[in-house]
């Protein structure tokens, strides 16, 4: 069985791991000249589905807590489970007992605790949010390890493929072109993120640590080598375009307020991403035949991708094996079995 796979972002490399794990062949066709073209680039890699349960339905806990453990079995050594911090600054205290009440899973911390936990944030804030079963990783690094070992299973990529790529001669195409099929797509929209790189060596962090605030909530995600990612703006917009002059403030502000030794820190990158969505802020899985769409990460596509693709990979799996049995049952019948159920949509969301 041959599948072919639109966009090198996390959607398709996770659903290409799953399918070649699977001994299915594989071929993938990417837009741009490299993986993660698109999201997946500016990510985070926070895998925080406790946190994320602040403003997310429970199937992102449910399908998001076994996100650690599928990317430490696929690439060794890439999560680090060092938990995240939450905190907020004194005059925004109550934005932390808000945070505690619509979420679960974790520690209050005082201010000593925050400073065993986090040297460089000794005596820093009072009260603190400990998640500790969270997880992250450097997501450019996950791409890029992701393409090399898919690659080493065999794995056929095409770069600077034309957005039209033959599908011919596939048994399934898998579309996961993100944000590039708003417009194509009933009810996928953009949410446009804004990140910025920072890299300092007066500030350690072992753990994402996110900053509460009642308008802009931001976070900060150490990358190693003394560089920080600080994300992320959340605007109902499709827009690409440079980061804006008022969120490289937000974005440097939240920095500065967790540890002004970040005022010194060079801002060696800014950036924005646009990330699909649906209006319920879930991925769907939709099939109609041999296309298969799967697409609306939102904010969350290194932590729901895996659950996914293991979806996608079972109902693939599971038409190959079906016309398997048509096959056998045709030589040794001599007549053709009613077609299998059809499975149109799969949509992974509300009421699961
Ligand atoms: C600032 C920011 C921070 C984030 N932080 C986190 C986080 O901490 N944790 C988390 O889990 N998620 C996070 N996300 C969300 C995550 O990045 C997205 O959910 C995810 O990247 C979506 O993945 P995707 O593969 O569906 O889309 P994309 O990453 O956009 O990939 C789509 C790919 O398809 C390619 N393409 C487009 N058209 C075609 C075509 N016609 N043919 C072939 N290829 C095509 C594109 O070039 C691209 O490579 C963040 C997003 C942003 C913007």
């Amino acid at each position: 069985m041959r599948v072919l796979i639109r966009g090198a972002g996390v959607a398709g490399l996770t659903v290409a791991h799953e399918l070649a794990a699977n001994g299915i062949e594989v071929t993938v066709a990417e837009i741009a000249a490299r993986p993660g073209g698109g999201a997946s680039w500016f990510a985070g890699g926070m895998l925080a589905p406790w946190c994320e349960r602040e403003s997310a339905p429970e199937t992102v806990v449910t399908l998001g807590c076994r996100a650690a453990d599928w990317w430490d079995d696929a690439l060794p050594g890439h999560v680090v489970r060092n938990g995240t911090l939450v905190v907020a600054p004194p005059r925004d205290a109550a934005e932390l007992t808000r945070f505690a009440a619509r979420t679960s899973i974790f520690d209050w911390l005082d201010s000593e605790e925050v400073g065993v936990l986090e040297p460089a944030l000794m005596g820093r804030f009072r009260k603190a949010l400990f998640f500790r079963k969270e997880a992250h990783l450097d997501p450019r690094r996950a791409i890029a390890g992701l393409f090399d070992k898919l690659a080493a299973m065999g794995v056929r990529f095409h770069f600077n493929a034309a957005p039209d790529f033959s599908g011919a001669g596939f048994d399934h195409i898998v579309d996961c072109t993100g944000a590039h099929c708003i417009g194509q797509t009933a009810e996928l929209r953009g949410v446009r993120g804004e990140m910025l790189l920072l890299e300092t060596p007066d500030v350690t962090l072992s753990r994402p640590v996110r900053l509460l605030h009642p308008r802009i909530p931001l976070y900060i995600v150490p990358r190693g080598n003394g560089v920080f990612m600080v994300g992320a703006t959340m605007i109902e917009s499709e827009d690409r375009g440079p980061v804006s002059a008022r969120s490289l403030m937000e974005l440097l502000n939240a920095a500065y307020a967790l540890h002004p030794a970040f005022g010194e820190a060079r801002v060696t990158e800014t950036g924005a991403g646009v990330r699909p969505a649906f209006p319920d802020n879930l991925p769907r899985l939709e099939s109609n035949g041999e296309t298969i769409r799967v697409n609306g990460f939102y904010r969350h596509g290194f932590l729901l991708a895996p659950s996914i693709a293991m979806e996608v990979a079972a109902h693939i799996t599971a038409s190959r094996n079906s016309k398997s049995q048509q096959r056998a049952h045709r030589s040794s019948q001599g007549t053709p079995l009613a077609n299998p159920p059809h499975i149109n949509p799969l949509q992974i969301g509300a009421g699961r």
